[in-house]
């Protein structure tokens, strides 16, 4: 399943990604063209704008009712049965690129040599450059999706 959220659910987007779902969203996008370019390239369209869920004529689609991200991730969870677990962390968060596993030798010279001496994997988004590693910050993502997962109907 793949995704395009409006202007309003940029955190969303970040989200769905680090859950791995291929998820487009543009900072600025005149509805219309949000609305074709989820046509044309067959993607679930996530708004919080009742006009153009109106506007938005096939069924893949859904209204996000709140305003609170994590909210707005178990709504998207629940209600197209997303899976949680299997492809955590295989997206680039800005750009939604497929990220490749890489040796950490290769990356060397553009990590923190704290990072380097502490952290064993890598990988990297061929698109936007950017180097992932399992840091605190990933840690305090997985505790959030964890307390996500406790509160899930599914
Ligand atoms: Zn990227």
């Amino acid at each position: 399943m793949k995704f395009i959220t409006d202007c309003m659910l940029g955190t969303l987007a970040k989200w769905l990604r680090i859950l791995g779902y291929d998820t487009l969203y543009y900072r600025f996008i005149e509805d219309t063209a949000l609305i074709q370019k989820a046509l044309r390239t067959q993607r679930t369209l996530l708004t919080r704008d009742e006009e153009v869920f109106r506007k938005f004529k096939s069924p893949d689609k859904l209204l996000i009712r709140s305003d609170d991200v994590m909210n707005q991730l178990k709504q998207v969870i629940e209600e197209k049965k997303l899976e949680v677990g299997s492809q955590l962390f295989t997206r680039c968060v800005l750009c939604n690129t497929r990220l490749i596993r890489v040796d950490k030798e290769e990356i060397q010279h553009l990590v923190p040599e704290y990072v380097f001496k502490t952290q064993q994997e890598f990988s990297i988004c061929n698109h936007c450059k950017k180097i992932y590693w399992k840091g605190t910050h990933r840690t305090r993502m997985i505790e959030k999706l964890k307390n996500l997962e406790e509160s899930l109907k599914l």
